[in-house]
């Protein structure tokens, strides 16, 4: 299949080495989605791309690239670093760990339309050390419509009710469900709070998202009703997420 240069706006994470001097890359495309890109002699002394493309770097870049497998990162034309996500082990885990849960969405050059410009707002609040639990929770939530489960965050999945009492979540309904709805279906019993969370992180525009205090309980309440909605909704084990878990175990 013919090559080409395509100018391409997006991210790089995820280095691993490839052959002697060589890297491979992951990359996050407004353009294009996910890719991987090969960096020849990026290890190699006095490489021009090395500094340019070091992991969380974002900026624009010209890929060589058929559309598919594997592209080569020809130049970069400008690029800047996320200096917390590289340097800091918590934040990386944080934002390693949604970007795989994002890429697993997706198939390679699949174009990821709004994600892209969200998972970008979230790096950068990420970067400005904003809370990285709730940017998490907010990313997994609306997130479940690319896997395919779209959850019904708005109003009880039982009637139009949306406020003025207190609502908890059903897998087996699918969404959220309203007091006089509780006997319908299996439900968590979470706290009302954290529904209350729930719903908000799974539907505000992230621009619209301020600096929000949550009690620690709250966000613990919801960060396990978000795994036990991925668990028993998808088949996914990610490495990122298991190592994530155990540095928010040793942190308590
Ligand atoms: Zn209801």
């Amino acid at each position: 299949m013919a090559r080409y240069l395509q100018d391409v706006h997006g991210l790089i994470f995820h280095h691993q080495r490839f052959h002697e001097a060589d890297v491979l890359a992951q990359m996050l495309t407004k353009e294009a989605g996910f890719l991987t890109v090969i960096i020849h002699g990026a290890l190699k002394q006095n490489s021009r791309l090395a500094g340019a493309s070091v992991n969380f770097s974002s900026g624009t870049y010209i890929i060589m690239t058929s559309g598919h497998g594997l592209s080569t990162l020809r130049n970069v034309k400008s690029s800047q670093q996320f200096e917390y996500l590289f340097s800091d082990l918590t934040a990386n885990a944080y934002a390693s760990y949604l970007l795989d849960l994002t890429r697993h969405a997706f198939v390679e050059y699949e174009p990821i339309g709004a994600y892209y410009d969200l998972i970008m707002e979230v790096l950068q609040r990420l970067d400005q050390k904003q809370d990285p639990e709730l940017l998490t929770q907010l990313v997994q939530l609306q997130l479940l419509p690319a896997y395919g489960v779209g959850p019904q965050f708005a109003h009880c999945v039982y009637g139009p009710e949306s406020r003025g009492m207190p609502f908890d979540y059903s897998i087996q309904a699918g969404g959220v469900i309203c007091q006089r709805h509780f006997s319908q279906a299996a439900r968590m019993h979470l706290p009302a709070q954290a529904t209350a969370l729930l719903r908000t992180l799974a539907l505000v525009p992230i621009k619209q998202l301020g600096q929000i205090t949550i009690k620690a309980d709250t966000k613990q309440a919801t960060r396990k009703a978000i795994d036990r909605i991925y668990g028993e909704t998808l088949d996914l084990d990610l490495k990122s997420k298991r190592f994530l878990d155990e540095l928010r175990l040793s942190e308590f």
